[in-house]
């Protein structure tokens, strides 16, 4: 018997190669925007500026900064005042996506998402700021973009490495909606049809970043693990990352990459329904082994000790995530457990991974 509470969150999606000028200048139309801030990292100017000459009274604010800092939230809604902005565009990755996130949450100024990474930021009410080094989250319907314009031309300049690592950060949405707390069947059957695309794009991805077909299945698949994921809310590997990336400020989509295999491996022997959904939708004996096989395909980042994560810190972050672990979750979960996950993310080992479906 089914029996479940499903929310869809309403929002626009256009999804058109080279089309995000014209989408875009559509949904200013249809808004009946007047002053707009295109918020775009200082590295996208150029497209940033692009973009602008086809829109009527577009500021472009590119004071862009990972995770949000309280303080840059706090210039970029002064600017949005200051400016009578009426529309907010954000052009990027999960930071850009974030800070206009952070001034529609003060502001109720509408947002259009042109998102340029796998993140997925752009489909889900969930705002992050960082403040004293310990990031935030909550969820607020005014940060949900009203429209998201999916253009892949401007993800073949995503460099092979990010996609991979922003790709995989889409595969944990996937995953982790699957015993997330909201969990239910719509957002299971998102979440594999999500890891389909993903591990058939990805790879062709990594083989030729200019290869149209896959920049299409990774994109479209991070839609849809967004949505899954906005639907069913953070499970223990979103608990764990958000830790790591606010108190240690770890790249986001590589502490991603690296965590996904040791939770999946923790807790996928435990969930076996959810288990047998991944491993369908890698078309592989178990979920574990889909990973893993697409891991190697992709020469995923295996480490945190790579990206300047200290094993000092292991006991500490243990202790922090602990009280955020979901009730839901398909095990218990304790301080020892999460030492050791963590030791086997740091160090890259992939004994924990492939222990488990022995
Ligand atoms: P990011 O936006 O910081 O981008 C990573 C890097 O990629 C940057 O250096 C950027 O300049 C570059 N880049 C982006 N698009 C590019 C392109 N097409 N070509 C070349 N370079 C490009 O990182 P991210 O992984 O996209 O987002 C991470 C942030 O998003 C984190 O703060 C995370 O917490 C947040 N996030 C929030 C949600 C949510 O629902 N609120 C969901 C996912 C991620």
């Amino acid at each position: 018997m089914l029996t479940f509470t499903h929310r869809t969150l309403g929002q626009r999606v256009l999804f058109g190669e080279n089309k995000s000028a014209d989408y875009l200048l559509g949904e200013v139309n249809r808004l009946e925007a007047r002053a707009i801030m295109l918020v775009a990292e200082a590295s996208d100017r150029e497209r940033a500026t692009q973009l602008a000459r086809h829109l009527p009274n577009a500021s472009i604010y590119d004071r862009v900064v990972p995770h949000v800092p309280i303080e840059e939230a706090e210039k970029a809604r002064e600017f949005a005042g200051v400016h009578g902005i009426d529309l907010l565009v954000s052009l990027g990755g999960g930071s850009a996506t974030g800070l206009a996130k952070a001034v529609a949450l003060t502001t109720g100024i509408p947002i259009v998402a042109i998102p340029t990474t796998y993140a997925g930021s752009e489909a889900t009410n969930v705002w992050g700021i960082t403040e004293s080094a310990r990031k935030t989250t909550g969820v607020d319907d005014r940060v949900l973009p009203v429209t998201v314009i999916y253009d892949v031309g401007l993800t073949y300049s995503l460099p092979v490495e990010l996609s991979v690592a922003s790709g995989l950060n889409a595969l944990a949405h996937c995953v982790d909606s699957m015993w997330a707390p909201r969990t239910d069947p719509i957002n299971q059957a998102m979440a594999t049809e999500g890891i389909r695309a993903l591990n058939t794009g990805l790879p062709a991805v990594k083989q030729d970043p200019l290869n149209r077909e896959g920049r299409d299945q990774a994109l479209y698949g991070a839609y849809l693990s967004a949505v899954a994921f906005s639907s069913a809310g953070s499970g223990l590997h979103h608990k764990i990352c958000h830790v790591l990336g606010g108190a240690y400020n770890l790249p986001h989509a590589q502490t991603h990459a690296i965590v996904l295999p040791h939770v999946l491996a923790y807790l996928a022997p435990i969930a076996p329904e959810a288990q047998a959904r991944i491993a369908t939708a890698f078309g592989s004996p178990d979920a574990v082994t889909g990973l893993r096989r697409l891991r190697e395909k992709l020469g995923a980042p295996a480490a945190l000790a790579d990206y300047g994560f200290d094993e000092a810190a292991i006991p500490e972050a243990a202790r922090l995530i602990l009280p955020a672990v979901p009730e839901n979750t398909p095990r218990e979960v304790t301080v020892a457990d999460l030492e050791q996950l963590l030791r086997g993310a740091w160090a890259g080992t992939a004994s924990m991974t492939e222990g488990a479906t022995q």
